[in-house]
């Protein structure tokens, strides 16, 4: 579903990304992880063509996601992605941040858009949040409206970088219990996230990157007992 292909990035003189190549499977959830400044935003950023790329291919359902030709509304229509910071919109209520894009975007009905909205507030578990204002959320609460908004374009598949790391402990859990169902329902998603436990039990792969390569990969089974290189030992040890 989708391909990248010898994929190189920089910023500059900076290579940030050194050749990635791996394949995602439709309903396969992928988790990426490694050292800060080793260009996991930058990669999942070049998915949804947020970057460019100087060299190679990422193609999503068939699609190259650099063709100068891209409908990029085509293409972020299809890949829905989710941020560290929410981002909602502070003077909308938590519904209306979910309508928006449907309404002003995709110019649905809005009878349609907020029958949908409400069905996606019911599964990101905010059922009588509905009217209440991003600041009278909590952070976790703040995101699962963030993961709703991005539903409600009816994406094919989610990237979330990151979307717990500036949650507090306690809200963490039902953000990634809100990414798990999505998952179990067959949601294609790559994240990149630092909660180890979560990519034990919910990835199908691994993918450890550093300095812009992917240093070593494997299902979650194999990649925390067997990994052999020594970067990704470290990193292990420091974080498990
Ligand atoms: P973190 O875990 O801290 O989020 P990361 O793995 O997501 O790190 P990236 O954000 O992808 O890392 O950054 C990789 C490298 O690219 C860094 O050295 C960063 O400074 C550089 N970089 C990222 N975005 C830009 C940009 N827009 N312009 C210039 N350099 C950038
Ligand atoms: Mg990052």
């Amino acid at each position: 579903m989708i391909s990248l292909k010898d994929v190189h990035k920089s910023f500059g003189d900076l290579e940030v990304l050194k050749g990635i190549t791996f394949d995602v499977m439709k309903g396969e959830v992928i988790c990426i992880i490694g050292p800060s400044g080793s260009g996991k935003s930058t990669l999942i950023r070049c998915i949804n063509a947020l970057n460019d790329i100087q060299r190679g291919s990422i193609t999503v359902e068939g699609q190259e996601v650099h063709d100068p030709n891209l409908d990029k509304l085509e293409l972020r229509k299809k890949v829905g992605m989710v941020f560290q910071q929410y981002n909602l919109f502070p003077h909308k209520t938590a519904l209306e941040n979910v309508m928006m894009a449907p309404l002003l975007v995709l110019k649905q009905a809005k009878a349609d858009v907020e029958q949908r909205a409400r069905r996606l507030m019911k599964k990101v578990r905010l059922e009588g949040k509905e009217n209440f204002y991003p600041g009278e959320l909590s952070g976790g609460q703040q995101q699962r409206v963030a993961i709703a908004r991005s539903l409600a374009m009816n994406p094919d598949v989610m990237l979330f970088d990151e979307v717990t790391a500036a949650l507090d402990p306690e809200t963490v859990k039902e953000v990634l219990v809100t990414i798990k169902e999505l998952a179990a329902e067959g949601m294609t998603c790559i994240l990149v996230t630092h909660e180890m436990g979560f990519a034990r039990e919910v990835a199908d792969h691994i993918y450890f990157t550093d300095r812009g390569v992917i240093v070593e990969h494997g299902p979650p089974a194999t990649f925390f007992t067997e990994a052999s290189d020594p970067r990704t030992q470290e990193f292990l040890s420091q974080i498990l």
